[in-house]
């Protein structure tokens, strides 16, 4: 190719650029998935999806993924700074506030638009039998005493607190295997990755004859089947409710912030239409 038409072609490369909105959605959820699945074939959008780390081999996407920690609500205004972006939004995890809060100061720093995407929590219905705490350590102790067998379902990054309680048995569920340091002496792993569905957690729950779910109230309809399961096996559930999730504007759903996004590309400059012209 001749300079002439290197240079005309890296011109029409930079104004295509120019006209695309930049967005960094912070991940690890199935919202957060379905969103840039949603819009990676959208000639509006440049998305870049941002995962913790926490999962060894999340599955793939069909956007630009980055993985591991920005270093702070610093190391994230530099990188939104460098990487150009134009709007945030924040999937991440209901637990997952430290981010959240990193996300806000950034977003105010850098005087960027920023959307939080929180699904809503479960409610206690009729026939739940529920103690509900705020941490794991609560959890802990609010196993009641008859319990001997703990169905653990709190991922494996906090599985440590239940160390102190080793007179029961535990079968942790977990996508990743924990490392042994971090789990009670009794503890049978089952290495699963949702969504579920109610017979096979009845079937598991069955079959590990547990006695007491310990959960985190994450909402959603992925990991919701154990839930009816202690129901319907009248079991008792420990359920450690959501910590604070700093944001500026938050919805629900997938859909709604979908919708943002594309009244947020629609007021960007040079904005390229729905048609991508
Ligand atoms: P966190 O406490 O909010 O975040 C801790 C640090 O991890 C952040 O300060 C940030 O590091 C990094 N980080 C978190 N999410 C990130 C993302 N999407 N992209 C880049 N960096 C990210 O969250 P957490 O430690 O991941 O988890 C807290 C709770 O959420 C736990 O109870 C966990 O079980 C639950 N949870 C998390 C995920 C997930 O994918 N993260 C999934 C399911 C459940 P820097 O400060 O260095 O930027």
């Amino acid at each position: 190719m001749d300079s002439h038409r290197r240079n005309v072609l890296l011109l029409s490369l930079e104004l295509i650029l120019d006209r695309l909105m930049r967005v960094l959605v912070l991940g690890g959820t199935t919202e957060a998935s379905t969103l840039v699945r949603r819009l990676a074939a959208d000639r509006r959008f440049a998305l870049t999806l941002s995962l913790a780390g926490r999962t060894r081999a999340p599955l793939p996407q069909p956007v630009t993924r980055r993985v591991g920690g920005f270093g702070g609500a610093e190391g994230l205004i530099k990188w939104l700074d460098e990487a150009g972006i134009d709007a945030i939004v924040d999937a991440t995890h209901p637990f997952a506030a430290r981010i959240s809060a990193n996300a806000v100061e950034a977003a105010r720093h850098s005087r960027l638009p920023l959307l939080t995407v929180i699904r809503p929590a479960w409610e206690q219905g009729d026939g739940d039998a529920w103690h509900r705490v705020n941490s794991s350590q609560a959890a802990v102790d609010a196993i009641g005493p008859s319990c001997k067998r703990v169905f653990l379902t709190i991922g494996r990054q906090e599985t440590a607190a239940f160390r102190s309680a080793p007179h029961h048995t535990y079968v942790v569920r977990a996508i990743d295997r924990p490392e042994p340091c971090s789990l009670p002496p009794s503890a049978e792993i089952v290495l699963q990755r949702g969504p579920f569905d109610r017979a096979a957690e009845l079937a598991l729950m069955r079959n590990h004859r547990i006695d007491c779910l310990v959960a985190k109230n994450s909402g959603g309809g992925a990991t919701y089947a154990k839930i009816e399961a202690a129901r319907e096996l009248r079991m008792p559930v420990v359920m450690i409710d959501r910590p604070r999730k700093p944001a500026m504007l938050t919805v629900e759903t997938v859909e709604a912030a979908q919708s943002w996004l594309l009244e947020q590309a629609a007021g960007h400059p040079n904005a390229l239409s729905d048609r991508g012209v």
